[in-house]
Parts: structure tokens; sequence; C-alpha cells
């Protein structure tokens, strides 16, 4: 796949407000925060779409939420309640063709999205 501004983030090429960080992710806030808290959690491996994660890919995958909770936690954001959200190709809203989890939160969400 061609490569995103994600990786020039990952890469530490452009600037990004880094959260946490580890061997399978990386998690920095927005550049466009759209509640309070709104961060985003990416593997470090390119994945286009959620359609692209492979059988192997699974565990990094899974690792994305587990690293939501943890940064959530750090932010206190985490017993009142936050949104996750992966949008996928032009339908789910999706612009960066890098898989990330969108974590929001310090706003109550409305549901259905839109
Ligand atoms: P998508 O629309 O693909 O679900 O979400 C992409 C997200 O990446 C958007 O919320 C957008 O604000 C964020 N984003 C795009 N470019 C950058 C950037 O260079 N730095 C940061 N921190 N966020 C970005």
């Amino acid at each position: 796949m061609s490569e995103t501004i994600f990786t020039k983030i990952i890469n530490k090429d452009i600037p990004a407000d880094i959260l946490y960080e580890d061997a399978l992710s990386l998690a920095f806030k927005d550049i466009n925060p759209q509640a309070p808290v709104h961060f985003l959690v990416i593997p470090k491996k390119p994945i286009a779409t959620i359609n692209d994660i492979a059988e192997e890919d699974r565990e990094i995958v899974g690792h994305l939420s587990y690293v939501a909770a943890k940064v959530a936690a750090e932010l206190g954001v985490a017993e009142q309640g936050y949104r996750t959200v992966m949008n996928c190709n032009e339908f789910g809203g999706q612009t960066v063709y890098h898989i990330h989890l969108h974590v929001l939160a310090g706003r109550l969400m409305g549901w259905p999205p839109y």
C-alpha cells in the first residue's frame, strides 16, 4: 500500500502529540478533535482498511482496543466512558488509509452516528 501521513508520524518525520507507544502501536491526539478528548490508536504495521486485516494481524488489531482503554484510563475518562470508532472506506467516512481506532471522550455521544 502507499504511504500515508500516519507512516510519517510513526517514523517521527512529522510531529504528533504522542500519548503512548510500544512495539506494535502508537496513540496520538487527533489534529482535528471532535470531542474534548480525541485520540487515535494505530498499528505500526500499515494496514489500509479493516477489509485488509489478515489472519496474522488479529493480535495487532485486538491490541489497539487494549491500548485505547489503557490511554483512556491514563487520561481519566475511562469511568465516565468513551466511544471507539474505526471507519472503513468511503461510506464509512475513512480519509486516511492506515487503520486507526478513534477514541472520543469528554462529552455525551449521540446514537446513531450520522
Ligand atoms: P478517518 O476520517 O480516516 O476515520 O480519520 C482520520 C483522522 O486522522 C481524522 O480525524 C483527522 O483529523 C486525523 N488526521 C489526519 N491527518 C492528521 C495528522 O497529520 N495528524 C494528526 N494528529 N491527525 C491527523
